[in-house]
Parts: structure tokens; sequence; C-alpha cells
């Protein structure tokens, strides 16, 4: 998801488009992958942006609310985000490594549950599976350095 159709989501939502939230915007549209509170200061430091820590979490909370970003914990169980990406119900890959997250097309599990549960006679409302590991460019990366 591209900052204007964030932003765009905000406006139609009845929401102030103020220039520490537009900033903040931009620089979680450009994440490529999971991101913490940290890594998110981060790059607006880098990016010499000012935004208050309260505004922050603010608007984090807010973008979740909408649906535009999920929370998601990461490798070691740190708190995190990733920036929706289509279609409803959905798992990600997330690399412990380098924080890039891919997405599941569809559910691998949804079936079996199913069946588990209903042998149980348990009604299933939702569920949740974030799979974590390393992904192909860090396998990669490490190749490279155990040549050396
Ligand atoms: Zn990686
Ligand atoms: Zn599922």
């Amino acid at each position: 998801m591209r900052a204007e159709e964030m932003l765009q989501t905000l406006v139609a939502h009845g929401y102030r488009l103020t220039e520490p939230r537009q900033a903040l915007l931009e620089v979680i549209a450009c994440r490529p992958g999971w991101f913490s509170v940290r890594e998110l200061s981060e790059d607006l430091g880098q990016k010499k942006i000012r935004v208050g820590r309260a505004t922050i979490f603010r608007t984090l909370n807010l973008l979740v609310d909408l649906g535009l970003l999920e929370r998601v914990r990461g490798a070691n169980e740190v708190e995190g985000y990733v920036v929706t990406g289509a279609g409803e119900h959905h798992h990600h890959l997330i690399c412990s490594r380098c924080g890039r997250v891919e997405e599941l097309p569809e559910c691998p599990v949804a079936e079996r549950l199913a069946e588990l549960a209903a042998e149980r006679q348990f009604q299933v409302v939702s569920h949740n599976l974030e799979v974590y590991g390393v992904c192909i460019q860090c396998l990669r990366q490490e190749s490279l350095e155990q040549e050396k």
C-alpha cells in the first residue's frame, strides 16, 4: 500500500492530515517489511523528521484500527507492525534476520483446523498464525559469507 492510499483512507474517515502524521505515513509506506517502533524512529531520525513518541503511538494505533496496519510479533516476540496487504485472511512468513515479510496467498491450516475443532464440537471464530524463519536473501548472504 502506498502513502497516498493511506492518506486517502484517513481523510475518508474524517481525520486531519497534520504534517507529522503525513511524514509518518510516508515513512511507514516505504518500509519493505516488519518494523518496530524503534526502527520507525530510526527511519525518522535519518530523514530528520521530528515526530513525538506520543504521535507515533497514536498514529500506529489509528492505522491498526483502520485496517491499514497489522500488529505482528517479530523475532524474539518484539511487538511490531506490517503494512496490510491485499485480501482479508492471510498469514505471514517473517524473516527473523532482516524483518522481510511475505504474505501467504492462501490459508494452509483452515481446513484441518475446522476438522479438529469439529471433533471437539468447538466453533472456530478466528485463528492467528505467524511463521518465523530465514528468507532466501539472508540464506544466500549467509552462504556467501561462509565461502570467504
Ligand atoms: Zn531476511
Ligand atoms: Zn489461516
